[in-house]
């Protein structure tokens, strides 16, 4: 089946694109080029948000009940739960997460989401009386109006559905730009919103790369932009979007850390810190990369995981033993090695992995899964988001120490604590200024808020709080 495309969806149509510009998008695994679709222009922004702008004037959709609306979203969810084998596959080829994952993450958790937001929407209140200090208050919860929605390329369906189905059921239309490396799967999940009824011009994809964002960002036709991204990337379109007083929420870097007691179960901690620390590849924003170990109890902890993750299979992602797949991009590939020789020049200590390609391969844009002890968390492999498979164990005196280690970073996106003590573990979990925590565990809740403190973000997607964000509120006093 050739991925090749030739078309942007813009208007409810398969749009001829403005110019002759193509991505080619390539296999991290093979580093041959799997399909070659059109690159949207700035022309063809304009025209995207030219039909959201009259969808969102004129169309029927924003005028819709909510209820009208959930109706559509179910068929959307239907349709979608019947496809995510297909998602996953065109996923893992065209940005070379594992399977494994894939078949986790990259479609069924942004089906989760879909089904979650469909819950929280058949209980919001989109409309309520209240009994105001003068007299009756109506509070409606309207759609903030046309999105530009820019998702990144390393979870690319779950970082679309956490915009896309918000903005959906709140009565707003949207552009959805996807990055240059994952357009392939916004062809498939076009064709489903198309069958599940969506009308013209409410949902628009145009992949293209930074430049052709920042014109949607700064588009006057554009109400809200929902960006996950780079922190770097966050700040500026957080300062575009200040200067023209747009809405927006920002989803952004993390350099979390997991905080491993001396009273919890090791093999079960390694086992926990391989999906937390490693989950696609480490290309993950709430990786907790930041290993934190008592002095008492550090070699244990170094030893146990360097096993543990010294076993993980390394290889083609399409393989579903797979467990650490290529890093997305040759650029990216380099950027990871070059952490790697900077810890070592810092004084921090390889206890596995280094530079170099793993056993057994010799193309692709892969690193060897690297764990540095003796790391001090001042240095830049702690501070600093690698965004791949590198792993820093740091030493703590106490929790009280742990906690401040934690919290000494510019991020607060996620975190873990592992301990026998759970009430012991909710206590550190109130202590670290992080957007979700999780004891013992790591696992994304759709039904409540997700989001960074500090340099990780502005504003919460997920949860009533998530559906919140693509709502205006109005007050109508009664007489
Ligand atoms: P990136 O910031 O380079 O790009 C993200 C998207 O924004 C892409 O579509 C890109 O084309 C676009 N873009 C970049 N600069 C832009 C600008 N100035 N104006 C408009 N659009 C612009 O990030 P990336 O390398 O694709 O993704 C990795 C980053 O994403 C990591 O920092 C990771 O932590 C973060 N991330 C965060 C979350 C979260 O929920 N907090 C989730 C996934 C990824």
């Amino acid at each position: 089946m050739s991925l090749d495309q030739s078309t942007l969806f813009i208007d409810g149509e398969w749009a001829a694109p403005a110019t002759s510009d193509t991505i080619r998008v390539v296999s991290p695994h093979s580093e041959q080029v799997v399909a070659t679709v059109p690159e949207g222009s700035k022309a063809d922004i304009d025209a995207a948000v030219a039909a959201a702008r009259r969808a969102f004037d004129s169309g029927p959709w924003p005028r819709m009940t909510p209820e009208e609306r959930i109706d559509v979203v179910q068929n959307f969810s239907n349709l979608y739960a019947g496809k995510m084998g297909d998602m996953a596959e065109i996923i893992s080829t065209e940005m070379g997460s594992p399977l494994s994952f894939s078949n986790l993450a990259q479609a069924p958790a942004p089906w989760m989401q879909i089904e979650a937001f469909l819950t929280i929407a058949r209980s919001f209140p989109w409309e309520e009386t209240r009994a105001g200090s003068l007299g009756e208050v109506i509070v409606r919860h309207e759609p903030v109006g046309v999105v530009a929605a820019i998702p990144p390329w390393n979870v690319p369906q779950f970082t679309i559905m956490s915009k896309l189905i918000p903005a959906l059921l709140a009565g707003c239309t949207i552009v959805i730009k996807p990055a240059p490396e994952t357009p392939l799967d916004t062809y498939l999940m076009a064709d489903l919103l198309q069958e599940a009824g969506v009308p013209a011009g409410v949902v628009n994809i145009v992949a293209a790369g930074r430049e052709v964002g920042e014109h949607l960002v700064a588009h006057p036709g554009i109400d809200k932009v929902a960006f996950t991204g780079s922190t770097a990337a966050g700040r500026k379109i957080g300062a575009v979007c200040g200067e023209q007083l747009k809405r927006v929420s920002l989803e952004l870097g993390g350099k979390s850390a997991a905080i491993v007691l001396d009273d919890a179960d090791l093999a079960a901690t390694v086992e926990g810190l391989k999906f937390t620390a490693l989950m696609n590849s480490g290309q993950a924003c709430v990786a907790q990369t930041r290993i934190l170990a008592s002095r008492a109890n550090y070699d244990n902890v170094v030893d146990a995981l360097a096993a543990g993750v010294g076993a993980m299979q390394v290889g083609d992602p399409l393989d579903p033993a797979t467990e650490i797949g290529p890093m997305v991009a040759q650029r990216q590939q380099e950027r990871v090695e070059k952490y790697i020789a900077l810890g070592q020049e810092e004084g921090a200590r390889v206890v596995l992995g280094g530079n170099g390609m793993p056993d057994g391969l010799s193309s692709g844009w892969y690193v060897r899964p690297t764990i540095f002890a003796d790391v001090d968390n001042g240095m830049r492999i702690a501070q600093e988001e690698i965004f791949g498979p590198v792993l820093s164990v740091i030493a703590f005196d106490d929790v009280d120490d742990a906690v401040r280690i934690a919290n000494d970073s510019e991020y607060g996106l996620a975190g873990t604590v592992w301990t026998g003590d759970v009430e012991a573990g909710l206590d550190v979990a109130r202590r670290v200024r992080a957007g979700t925590y999780g004891v013992n565990t790591y696992t994304m809740d759709f039904a409540a808020p997700f989001g960074g403190f500090k340099n990780s973000g502005v504003g919460r997607e997920f949860g009533p709080e998530g559906l919140a964000q693509y709502t205006e509120l109005k007050s109508i006093y009664k007489p």
